[in-house]
Order: C-alpha cells, then structure tokens, then sequence
C-alpha cells in the first residue's frame, strides 16, 4: 500500500460578535473567527494537510479567497471537495493529528461532535479523527485572543493498483 503523510497550518483572527465556526461545530463565544470563507482554522488546516500529502498544492490554490462565490461557504464543503481532489488521484485518509492553539473557550466539551462531524464527511471513523486543544499560556496572539491557530498531520493511503 501507498502511504504519504501531509503537514497543515491555519491560522484566523477574533473578533467581536462574529460567530465561530471550528471542526465544523459552531461555538457559543463572544468572539468569532473572521475570513473569506466561514473560517474554520482547523478544517483548513485539515485540507492544506490532506493537499500536501498528495502534493496537490494548497487550500489558496483549489479555493481563493478572490472566487466570490466561495464567500462565506461551510468549510465542511471545502473538506468534502478536498477529499475528492486527493480522491482524483486514488488517495484516501487513513487518519488525522491535530492540535487547535486557542486560549479561550475550553473546546474540550465539542471535540466528540467535531471528531464525529470531520469523520463524517472523509468517510472515516471518529476514532481515525484525532483533535487536541492547547492554550498558548496567553502568550502571543492566540495567548491575547486575537487569533485561533491549527495544525493537522494527515495519513493517506492508495490501494496497490
Ligand atoms: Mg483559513
């Protein structure tokens, strides 16, 4: 079997009242992540980890953020494209690392529905969707809360042809 492993990073500022959409699930918060899409930072990160497997460029490349009609769009449509794009090329995910650098909320109490929504979407178990959380100790601009950061490491595999 054909096994690649892809790298991912993704970073969106807060802001005041906008609403904050990370691993698909909506958060309740005062602050919200901000961006062309519905800037879900770990769901980027996800999809620039699953391209770079399949050295297939990046997430800027396959959705920028110039294309008006991607204003705005669920994330979760831009996973389930991506994981069409490495699909074209006979990949698929074998499982998913991440870490989501966020001070403030606690995603602990989400991370299930997160595992079982990205999970969902890639065709593959919960239990193949790793998510971890850490604060940066309110150092830096995730510690001053002034942005979410996320990294993803990405298994793929390709049956032997
Ligand atoms: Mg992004």
């Amino acid at each position: 079997m054909d096994m690649r492993v892809g790298f991912g990073y993704d970073v969106h500022r807060l802001e005041e009242g906008q609403p904050f959409w990370l691993g698909g699930v909506r958060l309740e918060h005062h602050l919200g992540a901000t961006g062309h899409s519905d800037a879900d930072a770990l769901i980027h990160a996800i999809c620039d980890a699953m391209l770079g497997a399949a050295n297939m460029r990046d997430i800027g490349h396959h959705f920028p953020d110039t294309d008006p009609t991607l204003r705005g769009i669920d994330s979760k449509i831009l996973l389930q494209r991506t994981t069409e794009l490495i699909a074209q090329k006979g990949y698929r995910v074998g499982n998913v690392d991440s870490t989501v650098c966020l001070q403030s909320p606690k995603i602990g109490p989400h991370i299930e529905s997160m595992q079982q929504t990205l999970a969902g979407i890639m065709g593959l178990s919960p239990d193949e969707v790793s998510i971890k959380a850490t604060t940066t100790e309110r150092l830096g601009f995730v510690g001053r809360e002034q942005g979410v950061a996320a990294y993803a490491v990405v298994l793929l595999t390709k049956e032997a042809q």
